[in-house]
């Protein structure tokens, strides 16, 4: 393939950065082709078969297959390796035009995620494993009786040192199942070619016998809504896909028509015990809803999901931070720039709801207002910068912890914390220049500079990384003004945003109201525990980690009495701070009895509101911005 040698190799400083893999690759492989197949649905057990053609003056010992640590899109380490069972592997000598001569070899596990088979004399090699998946979402896969979806990530090893050459696909579907994904070119499709593995792993898929597909066009691009459903629809299905094509025309408004020629949407309803989830790719989205789409509000929340996820089109997928592909998986990958990969995702999310005409005025500041509330009273949001929770993504975005954890006090996420730091400065932007130049600009200004115009700097796609600084740059040349201050301050440091210069300018203000709870204890309690109320979070300096009181204690009594949701909310109301109240917990076996000593209220509910001396011209500014232009 032409592409796979760099152009930006002439830096020296590219060079060292650059994936190690794509440089210690010495040929290309004739071929590599993969073979999924599914024949026992409900064993959960995907079959994958790696064929290898290896080059006439192969110099190799060994070939090694390696499950990724992680997948693209989600930062936290899952180790796909786990679920891999019943390896073998065959090599031989293929003759043209004759049948091949096979015989099994010994396959080597080599580490965590690493097997390896000897290929000396060979020229074709076959490794074939078998791996469990059960989990319908965004990163994992599914096989059971109702279908197969897949993430490329948890299922397909890649050969070492040939990530970037191209690979096929073959699926073997089950009977009356089809097969459906974001590169689809016709019904009944079984084979796929890709540019390189990174490229298949980001084609997740669905392989089932009753999903649908509806379909519309904007700018001459066909879009697909590929609708999997668990439970009954309710009849809301076209009124769905009326609204997505209302957010795809909104969200191309602001960037300009995508260089694809079709994009699906994947979207499951679930019916039964099931966490919602959505993940980007190049050229599609899987989305994981928690309900039927009958159920009340599980439309709107595909809507919220659709939006975020289409968004990311641009921002991550095309235009990324420079960490953010081709990846090294045998590691987890740190970038400082998810607060805006993600965060300024969230909040254009939630704009172009806005823009599209499915939410009002009301409903997107409310929305805002609430994102405000939650980071301001969060104890994370003065310990860790957007750039440093960017960093910490592996241990955020739903990484599993068999370790008890203090991120609560001490973590906050870069989705929230970007989608702040982005709305501030779009108002910033738009006030500074009289509302000649908006975010909007310094996005497709962005995405202008580091992937329409700029040259690859690895084989895995057009274009090239941005950095944090690259922003700080692009925004302050768009706006005329240097925002050296607004990122040294708000984004590499810990300081409150200037909410009211930033929604001062299109005439509206941010309140604070104290929370009605007149006491301050500084723990979460669980009700619905079996094992009954269980004290959940404690926050560092409160009255709750005062009276020694700690994560996983059983409440017993509260001012001597036994209690309920109501009751614990009833008896702290009749305390002031300052004041002392009993409370008795088990911990271990163990009965303690001690006082807290509650605080001032701490919680503040934080409200986006209409400036009563609001200026026509600062409403006409807060129409473009939120009508978009
Ligand atoms: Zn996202």
């Amino acid at each position: 393939m032409k592409s796979i040698v760099s152009k930006a190799l002439f830096c020296s400083l590219v060079l060292v950065l650059l994936n190690v893999s794509a440089l210690a690759q010495q040929q290309i492989f004739p071929s590599i082709t993969y073979r999924l197949s599914m024949s026992r649905p409900v064993s959960h057990l995907f079959e994958v078969s790696i064929e290898v053609e290896l080059p006439a003056d192969f110099k190799g010992e060994a070939v090694s297959f390696q499950m990724p640590k992680w997948s693209p899109g989600r930062y936290a380490v899952f180790d796909f390796a786990k679920n891999v069972q019943e390896v073998r592997a065959m090599s031989g000598i293929c003759p043209p035009k004759a049948q091949c001569k096979m015989a099994p070899r010994a396959v080597t596990r080599v580490d965590d995620q690493t097997w390896s088979v000897a290929a000396q004399g060979s020229s074709s090699l076959t490794f074939a494993y078998k791996v469990f998946g059960n989990d319908l979402s965004g990163t994992f896969s599914q096989l059971d009786d109702r279908h197969a979806n897949y993430n490329g990530g948890s299922i397909f090893m890649y050969v070492v040192d040939h990530k970037p050459d191209p690979v096929k696909l073959i699926i073997d579907p089950p009977a009356g199942w089809k097969i459906v994904n974001g590169r689809t070119d016709h019904v009944g499709q079984t084979a796929w070619q890709f540019t390189n593995w990174d490229i298949m792993i980001d084609t997740p898929t669905e392989i089932a016998p009753d999903w649908t597909m509806d379909t519309f066009d904007v700018d001459g691009k066909e879009y697909h809504v590929v609708v999997h459903s668990f439970g009954p629809e309710g009849g809301k299905r076209p009124g769905l896909v009326k609204s997505i094509e209302k957010i795809v025309r909104a969200e191309t408004g602001l960037w300009g028509p995508p260089e694809f020629n079709e994009y699906t949407f994947l979207i499951h309803f679930a019916a039964d015990d099931q966490s919602g989830d959505g993940m980007e790719h190049l050229t599609s989205t899987q989305i994981i809803e928690s309900g039927a789409l009958g159920d009340a509000g599980m439309d709107d929340s595909a809507l919220d999901t659709v939006a975020h996820e289409f968004f990311h089109v641009w921002n991550v997928k095309r235009l990324r931070p420079f960490e953010l592909g081709p990846w090294d998986f045998t590691k987890p990958v740190s970038t400082r720039g998810l607060f805006i990969a993600e965060g300024f995702t969230n909040y254009y999310g939630h704009l172009m709801l806005r823009r599209a005409g499915l939410w009002d005025d009301t409903k997107f500041l409310r929305r805002e207002s609430r994102t405000i509330s939650g980071i301001e009273n969060a104890p994370g949001t003065r310990l860790m910068t957007a750039e440093e929770s960017s960093l910490s993504a592996p241990f955020l975005d739903d990484a599993p912890h068999a370790q008890k954890t203090n991120l609560e006090n001490t973590a906050i996420s870069y989705y929230p914390k970007g989608e702040l730091i982005a709305m501030v400065l779009d108002l910033l932007v738009r006030g500074r220049t009289g509302g000649k130049h908006s975010l909007d600009d310094v996005m497709r200004e962005m995405y202008d500079e580091f992937y329409l115009k700029s040259s690859n700097n690895s084989y895995y796609l057009h274009g090239r990384g941005y950095q944090p600084e690259d922003l700080q740059r692009v925004a302050s040349k768009v706006a005329g003004v240097d925002f050296e201050d607004y990122f040294n301050r708000h984004i590499r440091n810990t300081e409150t945003l200037p909410y009211d210069e930033a929604f001062g300018y299109v005439g509206l203000r941010v309140t604070r109201t104290t929370l009605k709870e007149p006491y301050n204890a500084g723990m979460s309690v669980d009700f619905d525990s079996p094992e009954g109320p269980l004290i959940g979070s404690v926050k560092n300096n409160s009255p709750a980690e005062q009276a020694g009181l700690q994560s996983g204690d059983e409440v017993v009594s509260l001012d001597s009495r036994k209690i309920n949701k109501d009751s614990w909310l009833n008896t702290l109301a009749r305390y002031k701070h300052g004041q002392s109240v009993p409370i008795t917990v088990k911990r271990n076996r163990r009965t303690i009895k001690t006082t807290m000593v509650l605080n001032e209220p701490e919680r503040f509910e934080y409200k986006i509101e209409e400036r009563a001396d609001a200026t026509a011209q600062q409403k006409a500014l807060r129409a473009k911005w939120l009508n978009g232009s």
